[in-house]
């Protein structure tokens, strides 16, 4: 018969001895991080900037110092990426996560830094978990280094865990597949941009004039 009133084991605090040393799980509240994110940038383009700073706290709680060091090599131009992010409406085709436009994450970086922290190279423990779970970013289906090309035909929105993951993998030998292009008005946070840049006074930043020369152009063009 139990033992009435002994503390009951904690799931939480259970060592899953099959997991991998080097991969430190990310936090489970960095799972609403996309609608903490939406919210804060909704704040900063409506002018409602202490608001904006008081929902920047709710971020900063899921911030998980840890792990390795990877760069992401961006080698695509700013417009062909822009094309592939809303043709695919910003959700990852490998797992059908809403992702947000990385440029949105940066000026929010730069409002927030102690919250939302970005380093240059996403180095782990400087950068913040977002990045490297919702930030969208363009992967070619074939990879270049087994013979993939750079058309847009060969390049899929996919979330950077995903990105990470699939590497120079093909999709059969990951046995994943890529989902059809989604129907939905996620955006990325894209819409919010143009604002984003002027209420933080990124106007300027060479980074930021990329971005959005590259978001008009195609916008302009669907
Ligand atoms: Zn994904």
């Amino acid at each position: 018969m139990p033992r009435l009133g002994s503390p009951k084991p904690l799931a939480a605090m259970r060592v899953n001895k099959d997991a991998r040393p080097d991969i430190v799980p990310m936090v489970t509240e960095a799972d609403d991080i996309p609608d903490s994110i939406a919210e804060i940038a909704r704040a900063v383009a409506a002018g409602k900037l202490d608001l904006a700073q008081n929902l920047s706290v709710r971020i900063a709680a899921s911030f998980s110092p840890a792990s390795p060091s990877i760069s992401p090599a961006i080698k695509l131009t700013c417009e062909l990426q822009v094309r592939v992010f809303l043709r695919d409406r910003f959700t990852c085709r490998y797992c059908r996560r809403n992702t947000v436009f990385i440029p949105v994450l940066r000026v929010l970086s730069r409002l927030y830094p102690a919250e939302l922290p970005y380093q240059k190279n996403w180095r782990w423990s400087e950068t913040h978990p977002a990045y490297w779970k919702y930030a969208a970013s363009c992967d070619h289906v074939v990879p270049v280094a087994r013979g993939g090309t750079s058309a847009i035909d060969n390049l899929v929105t996919s979330c950077y865990m995903c990105n990470s993951v699939k590497q120079q993998w093909l999709i059969d030998e990951l046995h994943w597949q890529i989902f059809p292009m989604q129907n939905t008005d996620w955006d990325g946070l894209s819409g919010l941009y143009g604002a984003l840049v002027e209420a933080a006074g990124a106007g300027a930043e060479l980074y930021h004039r990329r971005w959005m020369r590259a978001l008009q152009a195609v916008s302009a063009s669907h």
